[in-house]
């Protein structure tokens, strides 16, 4: 398989990171970690680059970008850390499924919006009693003349309160039918009547931060429903493997920056007369990091390379979140191990990649969801 990039995607990957470089700088990201800010400025810069508009068709002024681009785009900003992948994922793979499921109006409206940085989008799918079985939520919206209206509560919201936020969020419209059918999703600004989000106390990922949200009766116009009734699930599904893929490029771009600062501070940091990577037991903690790292991307543009095919890639994708997720946790360990009491103190960066981490597993299907789908496509089935 030849992984080789094109001059223009080489030129995709140079032109973002000297712009995350410019920006994004060590001191901006530590602020916006404590003060659990929205890195609005970063977000503003990749309006004015174009990234919004990477995968769109020119029609509604994107650029025609495929799976491939994607991932050069996910790695180059997820090596200053994976929230801001996540804020670009976000918005663009929601928007996404407007492209595929929305009205020619919603289609007209919407994206070039977000493409220009006027709006930007969440999801929320999970709640309290539905995360890793989203199928079984109990958000319910039920029709009213012309209108919808929604009552319940979502957990775990990334970003729902940041400035031009709009919801997709995925309810029942059937309460009736069984599991995941009788879902639908719409599109409900951060701010319309009866929305309250509140900011969760999370370990990590503090930068979007992540919400509860209560909606409490909100009426919203049946134009905000995007597909059919009851076809949420179908819109959740049909953009799940570009949005793994891309998260994982997302974890290969962080996990190197782990590996980048842990081997930096160990060729500078000395103890016994000498540079504490020149004992084994570093370096070959070292060496087993970068293997990792370097065997988790290979699995990522594998699975990419495969889409942009057209080929079924259920299996690879699935492979490369749960090694991609586990190798990003597993390294930002032990990056902590060999930046020793350093690693601990909040103005070395090295904890936030650790606490980012952390969530990676879990998040966009977890590591045990992960491992039964591949073994579901080996002819086993479990649930
Ligand atoms: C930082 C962060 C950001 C998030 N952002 C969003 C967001 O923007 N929008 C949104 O909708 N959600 C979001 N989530 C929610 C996330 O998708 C869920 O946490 C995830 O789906 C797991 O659900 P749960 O936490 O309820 O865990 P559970 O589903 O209760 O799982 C608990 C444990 O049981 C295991 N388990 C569950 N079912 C099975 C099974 N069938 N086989 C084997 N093991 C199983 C899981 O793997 C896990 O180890 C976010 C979560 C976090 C932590």
């Amino acid at each position: 398989m030849n992984f080789e990039l094109t001059e223009e995607q080489n030129l995709l990957r140079d032109s973002v990171r000297r712009m995350m470089d410019d920006i994004a700088t060590a001191d901006y990201i530590r602020e916006h970690d404590e003060q659990g800010l929205y890195p609005y400025e970063v977000y503003d810069q990749w309006v004015e680059m174009g990234l919004l508009g990477l995968p769109f068709p020119e029609e509604f002024g994107g650029y025609d970008g495929n799976v491939l681009d994607m991932v050069i785009v996910g790695e180059e900003l997820g090596r200053k850390g994976y929230d801001f992948l996540g804020a670009y994922a976000l918005s663009v793979f929601n928007a996404l499924n407007i492209l595929r499921h929305g009205s020619e109006a919603q289609k007209k409206q919407y994206i070039p919006q977000v493409i220009n940085g006027d709006i930007r989008m969440s999801i929320s799918m999970t709640e309290p009693d539905a995360g890793s079985d989203a199928g079984n939520m109990r958000t319910t919206a039920v029709r009213e003349g012309d209108d919808w209206v929604i009552s319940g509560q979502k957990l775990f919201s990334t970003a729902a309160d940041a400035k031009n936020n709009v919801i997709n969020l995925y309810c029942k419209t059937d309460t009736t039918v069984p599991y995941q059918k009788g879902i639908s999703l719409f599109m409900v600004p951060y701010d319309t009547p009866g929305v309250e989000i509140r900011r969760l106390k999370t370990l990590g990922r503090r930068m979007l931060g992540t919400n509860e949200i209560f909606f409490n009766n909100v009426r919203i116009s049946d134009e905000m429903r995007i597909g059919e009734v009851n076809e949420g699930w179908d819109c959740m599904l049909s953009g799940l493997l570009l949005e793994r893929v891309v998260t994982t490029a997302g974890y290969a771009g962080n996990a190197q920056t782990v590996v980048d600062q842990a081997l930096a501070y160990a060729k500078e940091r000395k103890q016994f007369g000498k540079p504490i990577g020149n004992f084994q037991a570093i370096a070959h903690m070292l060496a087993d990091m970068q293997t990792k790292v370097d065997a988790s991307r290979m699995l990522m543009l594998r699975a990419a390379s495969k889409m942009a095919k057209g080929e079924k890639a259920l299996r690879e994708v699935s492979q490369a979140k749960l090694f991609g997720s586990e190798t990003f946790a597993e390294v930002a360990n032990m990056g902590m191990q060999i930046m020793g009491g350093y690693s601990y103190m909040m103005e070395f960066d090295m904890q936030r990649h650790y606490r980012d981490a952390r969530s990676t597993t879990i998040t966009a299907g977890t590591s045990q969801m992960q491992r039964n789908l591949i073994a579901n496509t080996m002819g086993l089935k479990v649930k």
